[in-house]
């Protein structure tokens, strides 16, 4: 049991569910590293949500809403993290799920499924029968009403490859990824550096609030959208908070 008075509880809990996930036969164990390399990236921004964070996420809630097809994807570690937080976007933003896996069985991928289905996600298509271009055959199985056919597509925690081969597709690529300087985060549409665990709840709550705005308005929003500045704004958040730790010790 980890108390609660632990300095660094959320992040040790975090690690328990992905370890959990492992267990249960969702998360890959390729999925505990990707879970440490976040988690070293969290510590240097401080693991609170930053303002070029909270940026993204409002503008993420405005491209999902504004969408004709948004499809959110799920993999082992967001399925072991946010099941019941991706179910509820899923639902806010008419958003459905797709389980899309980089190490790819269907075993895993059948388990993904019963996990959300228990949890009470109604809306994830299942089929795998298209094939994302430019990308070796396991990893770009999609569903041809899904990932394959979107305009806007969540993706937390994607892979540089399939995150670049998506956005060569045309679409609108929303990812979450802690770490400013992958190859995910240099490439997607909208870049939101931020956990998992704050990013998809952070969404869903500008997406309540967005809801009732009209298309201009919602337009309005995203209109002046600078990814490549929303990410040299988390470097920058990056290098202040190691400056202000630098200053105290
Ligand atoms: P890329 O292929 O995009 O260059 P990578 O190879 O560096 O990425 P992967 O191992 O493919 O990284 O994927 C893990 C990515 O997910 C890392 O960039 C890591 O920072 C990020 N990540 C891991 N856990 C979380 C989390 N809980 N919340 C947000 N991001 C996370
Ligand atoms: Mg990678």
């Amino acid at each position: 049991m980890i108390p609660k008075s632990h300095p660094r509880y959320e992040s040790l809990m975090t690690r328990e569910l992905i370890i959990e996930g492992v267990k249960k036969g969702i998360t890959s164990t390729q999925g505990l590293i990707a879970q440490g390399r976040g988690e070293a990236f969290d510590y240097l921004i401080g693991e609170k949500s930053k303002e070029s964070a909270l940026h993204a996420e409002k503008v993420a809630a405005a491209k999902l809403l504004l969408a004709k097809k948004p499809v959110i994807s799920v993999n082992g570690n967001a399925a072991a993290l946010v099941p019941r937080e991706l179910i509820r976007l899923s639902e806010l933003a008419n958003a459905p799920l797709e389980v899309n896996l980089f190490h790819r069985t269907e075993e895993r991928v059948d388990k993904i499924i019963r996990h959300l289905r228990t949890l009470g996600a109604r809306n994830i298509f299942t089929k795998s029968d298209a094939l994302i271009p430019g990308l070796e055959h396991e990893r770009a199985k999609v569903n041809s009403e899904g990932i394959f056919s979107a305009d806007v597509v969540l993706v937390p925690l994607e892979d540089g490859d399939r995150c670049k081969a998506l956005v060569d597709m045309g679409k609108t690529v929303i990812a979450i990824d802690l770490n400013p300087l992958s190859r995910t985060a240099q490439c997607a549409t909208v870049t939101i550096v931020d956990n998992i665990t704050r990013a998809v709840p952070h969404i869903s709550i500008f997406a309540e609030e967005l809801k009732c705005l009209k298309m201009e308005e919602l337009q309005e929003i995203i209109r002046d959208y600078d990814n490549k500045n929303t990410i040299s704004l988390a470097i920058d958040e990056i290098k202040n908070n190691l400056e202000c730790l630098s200053n105290i010790s």
